[in-house]
Order: structure tokens, then C-alpha cells, then sequence
């Protein structure tokens, strides 16, 4: 088995863009939902780095501004898609922690909006377990590729139509562990 995890070449986000953008999300946040006790729902496995940064902004955030207090839940879900001939956007839940989030604000984090199938999936299946309201921060949007609309509250960047590693996001598994997200030029 080869393994190998050379980094690609060109960097779209850096490192510090992506963390000056998240710090500016974490701050947005605080005072969207001061004094409200807020879940925050990662989408699995590519929102992991994005979800910690984002948590860890929203603590400073309140530290920046001690009357604004925002209690923190976490939960996870990880869903699969299927993209066959008959059904090209069928999303399944296979795993989930949603047991908590009855009468309590959700803000689901996702790592990229491609098509917007999966995102409208979650949404969907969140509605059934009661939440108080249901809000989506995503680190990266791709407008251009969406066919489905999806509402988003928050985004950290508007990207072009190209697929991208890094920062959590993979191509067959690998580059999750880059700190910054770069276009994947060969395979
Ligand atoms: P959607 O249902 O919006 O089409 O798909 C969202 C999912 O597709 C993301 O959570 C991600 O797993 C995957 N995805 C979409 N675009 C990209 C991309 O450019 N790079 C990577 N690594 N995954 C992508």
C-alpha cells in the first residue's frame, strides 16, 4: 500500500487566513446567540479541524467580551452519500449523537457546500427531532455547483468549482491533516 501524503502544490486558503476568518466566525456567533446555550453538530469526518478551531473561537470570543456567554454542547453526525445512476443524491445517516438536541439551538458545522444534497438531508432529519432553531456554518461554499437551494447563515469562503484537500477535507483519506486548504492538482 502506498502511503503517501506529500503536500499539493498549490494553496488556496492559508493558514492564517483560514484561522483569522474562523476567529471573525467565532465573534459573529457570540453575539448572535449571547446568553443562549448553543449545540454545535459537526458533520463527520470532514468538518474535525474546522469544528475544533470554530469551538475554541467561540471560548475567546466570550473571553474578548465577558457579559456574552455562550454554553457550548458538542454532538457529531456522519452521513454517506450514494451518487449511483438511479438515485444520484441518496444521503444516509449511519451515525449520529442527536439524542440531546430537543428545544435547544443547533448550529450544524460542515466542512464544504458542494451540491447542497447532503446539507438538506441533515436539515431534514434535525427538524424531526424538535430543536429550538437550526442554523449551518460551513467552512467552505461552492455556489456554483449547487441543485438544491440551502439556506447558510454562515461561511468562512466562497470557493470556484475545484476540488479541494486539506484542513479535514480529503481525497481518498489522505490531506485531512493539512492546516491549510489547497486545490488538488494531480492524483
Ligand atoms: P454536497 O452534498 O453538498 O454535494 O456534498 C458535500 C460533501 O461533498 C462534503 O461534505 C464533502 O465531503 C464532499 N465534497 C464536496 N466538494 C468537495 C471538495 O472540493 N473536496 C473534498 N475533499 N470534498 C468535497
Amino acid at each position: 500500500m502506498s502511503v503517501t501524503n506529500s503536500p499539493p502544490e498549490s494553496v488556496l486558503i492559508s493558514e492564517s487566513h483560514l484561522q483569522n476568518r474562523i476567529h471573525e466566525l467565532g465573534a459573529q456567533i457570540v453575539t448572535d446567540y449571547e446568553n443562549q446555550e448553543l449545540v454545535l453538530l459537526g458533520v463527520l469526518r470532514g468538518s474535525v479541524l474546522f469544528f475544533a478551531d470554530l469551538a475554541r473561537a467561540i471560548f475567546r470570543a466570550q473571553v474578548e467580551n465577558p457579559v456574552r456567554e455562550v454554553p457550548l454542547r458538542f454532538e457529531f453526525v456522519q452521513l454517506v452519500s450514494y451518487h449511483n445512476s438511479t438515485k444520484p443524491s441518496a444521503v444516509e445517516l449511519i451515525r449520529g449523537g442527536t439524542d440531546y438536541l430537543e428545544e435547544r439551538h443547533v448550529l450544524i458545522v460542515e466542512d464544504i457546500v458542494d451540491t447542497g444534497h447532503t446539507l438538506k438531508f441533515l436539515h431534514e432529519h434535525l427538524w424531526t427531532l424538535k430543536p429550538k432553531s437550526i442554523k449551518v456554518c460551513t467552512l467552505l461554499d461552492k455556489p456554483s455547483q449547487r441543485q438544491v437551494p440551502v439556506a447558510i447563515d454562515y461561511i468562512g469562503f466562497e470557493i470556484p468549482d475545484t476540488f479541494v484537500v486539506g484542513y479535514g477535507l480529503d481525497y481518498a483519506q489522505q490531506y485531512r491533516n493539512l492546516p491549510y486548504i489547497a486545490v488538488l492538482e494531480s492524483t
